[in-house]
């Protein structure tokens, strides 16, 4: 990123419903937290704004204080709320505590409040702290449907302030609005265009062209790094990875997926493929449900990491574990858990990523840097990151498996070429493997154009 050090510094404030590893649930919260890490490190002012989840292990927070109490309105009462600031993994977070029921219990979401409320309040009160404490960020960064209404309450309160007086309305205009409101929604580039040739927003996201961008995530080098991370039994990096095996070793005997070959016959024989992700349609269950048959008939072994906020969808899951969690060859474990998910992504010879949409997608990356070579639809971010093996146009490139099609047969294909290669060519098998835990998806890559974005949009409104 150093190479934008030109650029003005600025503030920045992400506004956002999740944070890793305190508050995640999924690739949002490592987004903020990687974009929020590379930013500082350009030198640039960055705070992170969440609501404070009851949830959320204190432990983890340096530093903790106390630094203002004010109210927020919500639903015709003020609240009274109190904001707290601390340090996670290095980076400055404001946390929002409102003194009523919402953000109150066990999990990040599903909550008995209502969230909607809940994320409209929160949004209010991230704007009223500012407001209170003078706090004037140049970029404000709102992520995801929880923050969405911030950019219209911003303008409505500073209306507000204009007519009473306080504030020059002449900077409260609808251009303004226009050219600075944070409307710029970023996603993959290939998601961008599959965006706007169909959808119910194609036609307004269309209109809005010059104001939607493409810029794909990274992944935060900080807590996604196979060398130094504290969670596996064993260290590797590309130039040695008996810590790999090692790591798949002792995750395959820990749920008793370990066969009766020796050890190390069965790293070398038997792959292991697994799949992290959130149990939602967008992540193409039926073809999560078919990869366990189908890896299980061809030799293989399968471990889903997941959790499903969809109490149908549990309980089909749940019907699937109970079939197979005594068996040989497939794992299925309900539960969202970050340490187990940095274990499997060390084990696995393949991360299984089905998507049947994805704005950008993570799991690829990150199993990537940890030498788990992707087996992924064809479609949003993971078209723009995983090339087939067989694709004669990108052997440069060539990094996966890749399919298109949504049905059981283009998986099949998929599936059938990754076992192939892995059984027949081992020593090929490696050399992909080497390649792509070195191919950079960090962040350093990337912040750099939300950077460039963020002084694009200042400037419009200076
Ligand atoms: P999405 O943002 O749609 O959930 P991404 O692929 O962008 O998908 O990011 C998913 C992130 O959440 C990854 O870091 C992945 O490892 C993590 N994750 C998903 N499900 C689980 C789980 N059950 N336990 C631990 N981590 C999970």
């Amino acid at each position: 990123v150093s190479n934008h050090d030109h650029h003005q510094l600025m503030h920045i404030t992400h506004v956002t419903a999740e944070m890793a590893p305190i508050a995640k649930v999924g690739g949002l919260g490592d987004v903020v937290t990687g974009l929020a890490r590379a930013s500082l490190s350009c030198g640039h002012t960055v705070d992170i704004m969440l609501p404070f989840y009851e949830c959320i292990p204190r432990h983890q927070i340096t530093d903790l204080a106390l630094i203002t109490t004010f109210n927020s309105y919500h639903d015709g009462v003020w609240i009274p709320t109190e904001a707290y600031k601390g340090f996670v993994s290095s980076i400055p977070v404001i946390f929002i505590q409102p003194s009523n029921h919402f953000f109150k219990g066990k999990h990040v979401y599903g909550g008995s409040y209502n969230e909607l409320d809940a994320y409209v309040f929160f949004s209010r009160a991230c704007l009223e702290w500012m407001q209170v404490t003078g706090t004037q960020p140049d970029i404000i960064h709102v992520h995801e449907w929880q923050t969405s209404v911030l950019p219209l309450l911003y303008w409505d309160i500073e209306q507000q302030l204009s007519k009473s007086g306080l504030n020059g309305s002449l900077y409260a205009t609808i251009d303004k609005v226009e050219s600075s409101t944070a409307m710029q929604f970023t996603v993959s580039p290939t998601y961008l265009k599959e965006t706007m040739c169909s959808g119910w927003l194609s036609s307004t996201l269309v209109s809005n062209r010059h104001k939607y961008f493409g810029i794909l995530n990274g992944i935060d080098t900080a807590i996604w790094n196979p060398a130094l991370d504290v969670f596996l039994p064993a260290k590797f990096h590309a130039e040695n990875l008996e810590g790999k095996r090692l790591c798949k070793y002792f995750v395959q005997r820990g749920l008793g997926l370990a066969s009766s070959d020796s050890a190390l016959d069965m790293q070398t024989k038997v792959p292991l493929v697994v799949c992290i992700t959130r149990l939602v349609a967008q992540k193409g269950l039926h073809l999560i449900i078919h990869a366990m048959k189908r890896v299980e008939q061809l030799g293989g072994k399968m471990i889903i990491l997941g959790k499903a906020p969809d109490g149908n969808i549990q309980r089909e899951f749940e019907g699937l574990a109970n079939l197979h969690n005594e068996g040989p060859s497939i794992r299925i474990l309900l539960m969202y858990s970050e340490e187990l998910s940095h274990m499997l992504y060390a084990a696995a010879d393949m991360v299984f990523v089905p998507s049947m949409y994805e704005p950008c997608g993570l799991a690829q990356m990150i199993g990537m840097r940890y030498g788990a070579v992707p087996v992924v639809r064809k479609t949003g971010g993971l078209a723009d990151t995983v090339f087939d093996m067989d694709d004669p146009q990108n052997q440069e490139k060539a990094n996966g498996f890749v399919f298109e099609g949504i049905d059981e047969t283009s998986l099949d294909g998929a599936l059938y070429c990754a076992f192939s290669y892995f059984k027949d060519n081992p020593n090929k098998w490696n050399n992909i493997v080497k390649k792509i835990m070195e191919i950079d998806n960090s962040w350093n890559n990337t912040a750099g154009k939300y950077i460039e974005l963020y002084s694009s949009i200042k400037a419009n409104v200076n």
